[in-house]
């Protein structure tokens, strides 16, 4: 079967491959791939810098956003053929640490976690993939291919789980408004949950786009195309910073409400120094109750949040997330970032 390898550490190394079917020891249940997702961790793992072949191997198949529909099911494991799904990316430390053995893997402490597509365990970018069931979510089919945001969703629901989580610290925790950062993928997801929770929803990005101003103008969100110095000293009850961009990881910090949360959702590369107001910051942060957070993966209740979320969204809005479909053949044109590129997927078989 075809799948899309890459050798973890080697910048281009991308190719369309034929390896060998799917093994039985990846789970019992047999998944037609029918799209993947694109984000920024495939193209840090395609330039060589993240990503871990399977011990032993020296390539990887990539893909962790997944769609596919059920080839082959055990009896009674929950799943049967043609059923819509989706693939969990993250897999319990052998240890297991104490929150990989509670099922909380997205909270994994000794960092011996595995990643499929990312982290020493092939991916969903081929034809077919095996999968255990207990790692296997479905997927509402009416989502058509829209049931591949799930994974990102997936990853926005933690957050705004743990972002609440943290505001039910004080029995009057009411938040009112949201700031996101950031207007690709993440960032429209998080700003669609907050629409979905009533917030008054603000979406800043570095440039003007006439489609994400729609889509979140069709939120009901305001869109700002300038910079957080420009917002009037807009002090939002939550920030979800979704750029990764180290200077607004920076300006997000202390640019809160009081009880404002800051969740970090974007990943930044190191090497990045500015200079802080170390004083000043404390000091805002601790007279006012602030907390800044970091939030990563996801565990099976925030992908079953993420379709909940999904599914109460306009079918048109989150069809309109996926502006570029590429095939197999080309997928490495996927990498590339176009400027009008919210979320783009590789097509692995005719989805509508
Ligand atoms: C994935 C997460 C993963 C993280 C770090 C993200 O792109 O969506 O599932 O945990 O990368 O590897």
């Amino acid at each position: 079967m075809r799948a899309l390898t890459v050798t973890p550490g080697v910048a281009d190394s991308a190719q369309v491959e034929e390896i060998a079917d799917p093994s039985p020891s990846d789970g019992a249940v047999l998944v037609r791939t029918l799209a993947l997702g694109v984000c920024g961790t495939d193209r840090e793992i395609v330039s060589g810098h993240y990503g871990w072949a399977p011990r032993g191997e020296r390539r990887l198949v990539i893909g962790h956003e997944s769609l596919g529909r059920v080839e082959e099911a055990p009896a009674g494991c929950g799943f049967k053929a043609g059923d819509f799904v989706v693939g969990i990316v993250r897999r319990p430390d052998p240890v297991p640490c104490p929150a990989c053995a509670v099922g909380e893997w997205d909270m994994c402490q000794n960092g011996r976690y595995t990643e499929r597509g990312i982290k020493e365990r092939n991916g969903f970018g081929s034809e077919f993939f095996r999968i255990e069931p207990n790692f296997l979510v479905k997927v509402e089919p009416s989502l058509g291919v829209a049931g591949v945001l799930l994974e990102p969703t997936s990853v926005v629901a933690k957050a705004w789980d743990h972002t609440e989580r943290i505001g039910h610290r004080s029995r009057s925790w009411r938040p009112r408004t949201l700031l996101v950062t950031g207007a690709g993928p993440v960032g429209l997801l998080a700003a669609l949950m907050g629409a979905q929770r009533d917030l008054d929803v603000h979406v800043l990005d570095h440039r003007d786009s006439l489609l994400k101003r729609k889509l979140c103008e069709s939120l009901g969100a305001t869109y700002h195309a300038e910079s957080l110095e420009n917002l009037n000293g807009f002090m939002p009850d939550i920030l979800m910073e979704c750029t990764g961009a180290a200077p607004v990881v920076r300006d997000v910090l202390g640019r809160t409400a009081a009880s404002g949360i800051v969740c970090l959702v974007g990943v930044t590369a190191p090497g990045h120094d500015f200079e802080i107001d170390v004083g000043a910051l404390n000091r805002t942060m601790v007279l006012d109750n602030n907390t800044v957070f970091g939030s990563v993966n996801a565990n099976r209740m925030h992908y079953e949040m993420a379709g909940e979320a999904l599914v109460r969204a306009d079918r048109a809005w989150l069809n309109e997330l996926i502006t570029r479909r590429e095939p197999v053949e080309q997928w490495t044109r996927s990498l590339e970032r176009q400027p009008d590129d919210i979320k783009v997927i590789i097509d692995f078989a005719d989805t509508q």
